[in-house]
């Protein structure tokens, strides 16, 4: 029931019509008995400011940020957590008192899923397709974890040098490459773990890959972040060459549910519940 007391939290990006945030939110605090809803915003690109004084005005307590504010966000807070600021890209906000901390939930969602297909992480070589906000995240936080060595591969090779020179100011030990994707094909064969963090084979680029499965080497594990389609054309072709895949939807989910541990300053239970939500998840899409 919605009543005086219900809390509204939200997303703000564009677009967002094709966002899966608002049944995951809306399921879960149905059933953790939470007095609260989630609801999507679509802002104009030059308007994110003015979204900023309403959520503020309206003492709206927390939000996540989608494509394309990850990172000009970070103007319009006062503060950021550790994590989200050597990143540069923010996915969750609190609101404190009034004043809004940053987050980033999609690194802690993303290592949560390594987590249970791996175990050495500094046996691991990794490479990552895409230095974006996701790629940026994703290649943290697998420096963090101290892989042992990481290829980020990215169409626009500025973006990919930068993005190493960056982690390498905070991990200055961790073995880093970069290419663009055409030269990364000749070491592609070198990596244990490829994980794209392009938006290649999501709508509208459903039939593009972004890169062929038939360079890697039989063992290779290849995780393809984008939930939608369940099967890119990525994992489907990884998948007819033998190797083991894994989609995004895991850590779409642990995302927004690290998103919830934050605004509600609790722990209640996250890794039985990720089943709860994956069961019938693509039945209706
Ligand atoms: P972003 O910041 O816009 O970055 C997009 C990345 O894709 C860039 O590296 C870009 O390369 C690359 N790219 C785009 N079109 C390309 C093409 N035709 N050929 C080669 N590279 C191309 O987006 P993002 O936030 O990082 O998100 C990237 C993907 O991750 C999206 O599909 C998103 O849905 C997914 N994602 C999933 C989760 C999850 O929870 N599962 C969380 C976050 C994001 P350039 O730099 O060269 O342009």
């Amino acid at each position: 029931m919605i009543n005086s007391e219900t809390k509204l939290y939200c997303l703000i990006g564009n677009p967002v019509s094709k966002s899966l945030s608002p049944e995951i939110h809306n399921l879960s605090f149905r059933l953790n008995y939470i007095n609260a809803r989630y609801l999507v915003f679509n802002v104009d690109n030059d308007k994110l400011k003015e979204a900023i004084n309403g959520i503020k005005a309206l003492k709206i307590e927390g939000f996540n940020v989608t494509i394309p504010f990850k990172e000009s966000i970070i103007d319009y807070l006062d503060e950021l957590d550790d994590n989200a600021k050597m990143i540069g890209a923010v996915n969750c906000v609190k609101s404190i008192d009034g004043k809004l901390i940053g987050y980033n939930t999609d690194s802690l969602a993303f290592i949560h899923t390594l987590e249970e297909n791996f175990e050495n992480f500094p046996e691991l070589k990794v490479a990552v397709i895409g230095a974006g906000g996701a790629g940026r995240a994703i290649s943290f936080s697998l420096a963090k974890k101290n892989v042992k060595e990481l290829l980020i591969i990215n169409r626009n090779i500025d973006k990919a040098k930068s993005l190493s020179e960056d982690i390498n100011k905070y991990y200055p030990d961790i073995k880093i490459l970069y290419r663009n994707l055409y030269d990364s094909e000749k070491i592609i064969n070198q990596y244990d773990l490829v994980v794209n963090c392009t938006s290649v084979g999501m709508y509208p680029e459903l039939d593009k890959c972004p890169i062929n499965p038939i360079l890697f080497t039989e063992n290779t594990f290849v995780y393809d972040i984008i939930y939608k389609p369940e099967v890119t054309n990525l994992l489907y072709k990884s998948e007819k060459e033998g190797l083991k895949t894994k989609n995004g939807l895991d850590m779409l989910l642990l995302q927004a549910l690290y998103s919830e541990v934050i605004w509600m300053n609790q722990e209640y239970e996250i890794l039985g519940k990720k089943e709860i939500f994956k069961k019938g998840f693509y039945k209706n899409k």
